[in-house]
């Protein structure tokens, strides 16, 4: 890179917020989706928004684009940059600004850790609900790119249902406040989950919750993993919402178990892990409900963790799980399908049959309730006759999906990993908009160029572009004096 340009950065982050040897930067050169690897050009960490605003600036300047980062957990490749690329970790801006318990809101820079608003909102009651098993690492800013969801998401909702308002900067530096009191266009909908294709999110404000009066949890070990997916069904067809219904094959398990000894049921096909949460009038109720069903739909035994210790240990067993598996193969690659809860049991078998196609082991642990598959294909990377079949086995996994009636991504996001199956899923029009929509928040593709959508830079050249200024008044932009 230039280095009038890097002196420059350095004047705007200090030579301690700059990572620009090649060993530094290997730090940066790939996410939790590791088939693709890039060394960023350099590395900025900025410390504030203005930070990140005279970034963007100096970047805007020289033609050079910018890639935003949090903790680097998501699965689908777009927290990477390229040679030519800044890439803008927005690590060190992880601070709590204000708990509004009250009003029952938080506000936090884009670096605070999933985990940390939870435990800021604890002693007023509060909590943030969406719980991503990556929550003791991954940042607000990059859930918010991902529109983030979690074990809690069945009954609470994914992120875009908890952010009131957002502070942005855009490529060319212009500070955007979004505030879901406002009147006009939803722009703090728009941002969530557009994957850091439309800005820099600096800060955020969400929304608490009331952290539940009581909460019971259960693990149903079943036979197969048939019966385990088809208990799925039957208990929401009973009327109750739990709070989460996440399922576990054995494969993980034994892994699981290898690692921790949990004293989880290795000799079950599948577990369902399944947990209620309400008023404490009523809540043993639904649990011994949900125990009725889980018994006579075929579960091989039923329990009900009797106290918060127990309770951590099964959601140890779940949130740990795909760590544990770097004991089962050197490399795994997560796919994130969605299918209709109905159609689980049809899309796991011809998940096992694609296994067996391409001769490769596939785990299971996932959101069910949700319908949100993660098959975990295992595998070693260093082979690449072995990766070519990872690639096509996860391309198969996700037609198998949209089959059934679901979806390519139910909280990864697409990254550069899923580009290529998009039409899948929206027609030349539908991505024509959301590349237009790319254009008026970033112009000229200076943003995560080539993520996201096929191709990089500003995809549209047909469509107008909406200049800043048009922007601003369209969306009542204030200068960000938070
Ligand atoms: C073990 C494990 C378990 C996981 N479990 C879940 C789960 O249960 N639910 C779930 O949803 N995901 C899960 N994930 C995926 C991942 O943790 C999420 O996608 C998370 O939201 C990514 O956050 P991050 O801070 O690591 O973002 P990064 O990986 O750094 O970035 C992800 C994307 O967000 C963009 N981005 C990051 N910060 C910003 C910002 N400030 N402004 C604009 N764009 C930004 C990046 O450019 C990139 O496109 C899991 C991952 C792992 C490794």
């Amino acid at each position: 890179m230039d280095t009038a340009f890097l002196s420059e950065l350095s004047r705007i982050v200090g030579a301690d917020g700059l990572r620009a040897s090649t060993a530094e930067k290997h730090a940066y050169a790939f996410d939790a989706y590791t088939l693709e690897k890039q060394l960023p050009g350099v590395v900025a960490l900025p410390r504030s928004t203005d930070e990140v605003a005279a970034i963007a600036r100096l970047c805007h300047q020289h033609g050079v684009s910018m890639v935003p980062r949090g903790a680097g957990t998501g699965l689908a490749g777009g927290a990477t940059a390229n040679d030519d690329q800044v890439l803008i970790s927005l690590s060190r801006m992880n601070r709590i600004l204000t708990v509004d318990a009250p009003n029952r809101r938080l506000r936090a820079q884009a670096g605070a850790v999933n985990v940390y608003l939870t435990r800021a909102a604890a002693p007023d009651g509060l909590m943030y609900a969406p719980d991503p098993s990556s929550q003791t690492v991954c940042t607000l800013g990059g859930n918010v790119a991902n529109n983030a969801g979690g074990p809690h998401t069945l009954k609470y909702g994914v992120t875009v249902n908890h952010i009131l308002g957002l502070q942005m900067v855009l490529a060319d530096g212009t500070i955007l406040e979004t505030d879901l009191d406002d009147v006009g266009y939803d722009l703090t909908g728009v941002i969530v989950g557009s994957e850091g294709t439309l800005g820099i999110v600096t800060e955020a404000t969400v929304r608490l919750v009331p952290a539940p009066e009581a909460v019971r949890t259960l693990l149903a070990p079943c036979d197969t993993i048939d019966r385990a997916t088809e208990l799925v069904s039957a208990i929401i067809a009973a009327g109750i919402l739990p709070a989460a219904l996440e399922m576990i094959d054995r494969t993980i398990l034994e892994a699981v178990e290898a690692a921790y000894h949990l004293g989880l049921p290795t000799d079950a096909g599948a577990v369902l892990l399944i947990e209620v949460d309400g008023p404490e009038a009523g809540i043993d109720r639904q649990a011994e409900l949900i125990a009725t069903i889980c018994r006579e739909g075929g579960a091989l035994d039923v329990t009900i963790a009797s106290d918060p210790l127990e309770r951590a240990r099964l959601w140890m067993a779940r949130k740990k799980s795909i760590g544990t598996i770097g004991r089962l193969a050197p490399s795994c690659a997560t796919q994130d399908g969605v299918a209709p809860r109905t159609k689980l049991p049809l899309v796991l078998r011809e998940v096992a049959e694609i296994a067996a196609k391409y001769q490769l082991r596939i785990a299971n642990v996932f959101h069910a309730g949700d319908g949100n598959l993660h098959p975990a294909v295992l595998f070693d990377e260093r082979d690449p006759e072995e990766v070519q079949r990872v690639l096509a086995a996860g391309g198969e996994i996700l037609r198998a999906c949209v089959r059934a009636g679901g979806s390519l991504t139910g909280e990864h996001g697409i990254g550069i990993e899923k580009q290529e199956f998009l039409d899948l899923v929206f027609s030349p029009e539908d991505l024509d908009a959301m590349r237009a929509v790319r254009s008026v928040f970033n112009p000229n593709g200076l943003v995560n160029p080539g993520k996201l959508f096929p191709s990089g830079g500003n995809c549209c050249p047909h469509l107008p572009r909406t200049d800043n200024e048009t922007l601003l008044a369209l969306t009542k932009t204030r200068a960000a004096a938070v």
